[in-house]
């Protein structure tokens, strides 16, 4: 038996037009792209290093998903639902996941700015622009019914304080620092919300913590 595919090409949307546009490059963002811009070599001559450094323009195409970056310069954050079975994602998916639903197309929905710590982990090391921030709380939290969880990063408590399940609100940079991309936003504790008292486990996790504190004040 012989099964034949007849795949018809179809359009999914017109070529838009693009007529808001904004360009915030920073003056020392040349877009040289690859470069070697030096090396070293140890002084028994038997091991080098190269530094390679890079800077080239990406341009990031949201398609279909453009409305979840669009919310972000508004301080929204919008999920998609299957209208078949119901499920929310954010982050977004355009296409239902359940194979009962053949990748049905989700739709829009707005979700409350409150979300749940799905799981977290603490950074006490980084790239070099962010090191005078450590130690970073990251952590996958859950917004509103959604059934996966988004990485942020979570502000306003200390790190050994953060519980799995408590609650968190979403809160957005001043609308004139934002670029619509995930750093628009990060967590903080839910108002009211209360870190249960010291316990032999937070108390490890201060220990691990503290040094990386310490450090960060030798920094210049
Ligand atoms: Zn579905």
């Amino acid at each position: 038996m012989s099964v034949t595919i007849i795949r018809k090409k179809k359009k999914f949307s017109d070529q838009p037009n693009f007529s808001v546009k904004k360009m915030y490059r920073p003056s020392d963002v040349k877009e040289t792209g690859l470069a070697f811009i030096g090396h070293e070599i140890s002084d028994d001559g038997k091991v080098m290093n190269q530094f390679l450094h890079y800077d080239q323009l990406y341009t990031i195409r949201h398609g279909w998903n453009s409305k979840f970056f669009k919310g972000l310069l508004e301080g929204k954050i919008w999920g998609t639902r299957c209208p078949k079975c119901g499920d929310i994602w954010v982050p977004i998916r355009t296409h239902c996941w359940n194979l009962d639903c053949d990748l049905e197309i989700t739709e829009w929905i707005e979700m409350p700015l409150t979300a749940k710590v799905h799981t977290w982990t603490i950074a006490g090391w980084s790239g070099r622009s962010s090191l005078k921030r450590l130690p970073i709380i990251l952590v996958y939290a859950v917004i509103g019914d959604s059934k996966v969880a988004i990485a942020n990063e979570l502000h306003g408590i200390d790190p050994w304080d953060v519980e799995f399940q408590m609650p968190l609100k979403v809160v957005f940079k001043p609308k004139e620092e934002r670029v619509g991309a995930v750093t628009d936003f990060h967590f903080e504790p839910a108002e009211g919300w209360t870190p249960s008292p010291m316990n032999p486990e937070k108390e490890r996790i201060k220990k691990l913590v503290e040094p990386v504190y310490e450090w960060v004040k030798t920094m210049k």
